[in-house]
């Protein structure tokens, strides 16, 4: 059965004193929920330990991006295995705001992907289109070719440790969300490219990203292929994140 996940990526935001009060009181709001949700948090790298030491092994914890070397003379990047010595299980690769404003590519995504996987950590995939490629009709064929390329790293049993995020890059911090029906219809497209590339499609857990709030989570966590969500701003207010960590519905 896929896995429920709700991640919240805090983007460049948060200081010492945010983790030290954020992590805890969402940890206090997810006491009572039963609902059999992953929650995973993923701050800016230098507060990952800081993140993992209040998390207590209650809440996964995960790096926004990885290098796509193992190490080296590379300043300034963070290697896959360095993230997952300090207690890391994910990392986001190939999220709309490194494609856009630092000219990632599809090949350097599937690159971080293949260091990721074999590093041990779970790799979240971002993929999305912009609003023009929507306009023109291309969305499908865009997240298509992203989702191709980053699987072009996977193999056999890494699929366990590939989560796909679709954030269309258009409702991203914008205060605009795709519809429960076109996020479902998004999500199933995705599930079929899986299938066609000989994934184990059913087994693996598609998010849905670009402004989830707590009134809105619950109509696209209720659709059959979405499976939980990547939260930007609403994952840095614990009533918020944690309403829509309450929005996944219970295992059935
Ligand atoms: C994100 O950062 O991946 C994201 C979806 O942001 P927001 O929820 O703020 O739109």
């Amino acid at each position: 059965m896929r896995r429920k996940i709700v991640a919240g990526n805090w983007k460049m935001n948060g200081s010492k004193d945010l983790v030290n009060s954020l992590v805890g009181e969402i940890r206090s709001g997810l006491a009572s929920l039963d609902n059999g949700v992953e929650v995973v948090i993923i701050p800016p790298a230098l507060f990952v330990s800081g993140v993992v030491d209040q998390a207590g092994g209650e809440v996964a914890v995960g790096v926004q991006n990885v290098a796509c070397w193992d190490s080296g003379a590379y300043t300034g990047e963070i290697a896959a295995g360095m993230a997952r010595d300090v207690g890391c299980s994910y990392t986001l690769v190939g999220h709309s705001e490194r494609r856009q404003l630092f000219g990632e590519t599809d090949g350097q995504v599937a690159v971080k992907v293949g260091r990721a996987l074999a590093s041990g950590l779970g790799a979240v995939i971002c993929v999305g289109e912009t609003l023009e490629e929507r306009e023109a009709g291309k969305a499908e064929e865009v997240v298509s070719g992203q989702v191709r390329e980053a699987a072009s790293e996977v193999g056999g049993s890494q699929w366990s440790q590939v989560v796909i995020a679709y954030e269309p890059v258009w409702a991203i911090g914008t205060g605009k969300t795709a519809t429960a029906e076109d996020a479902q219809a998004m999500h199933a497209s995705i599930r079929a490219v899986l299938t066609s590339l000989g994934a184990p499609a059913d087994e693996i857990s598609l998010l849905y990203g670009g402004s989830v709030k707590a009134d809105n989570a619950a109509a696209l966590f209720a659709q059959p292929d979405i499976d939980g969500g990547l939260i930007g701003g609403a994952s840095l207010k614990a009533d918020d994140f944690v309403s829509i960590c309450r929005a996944v519905p219970g295992r059935s």
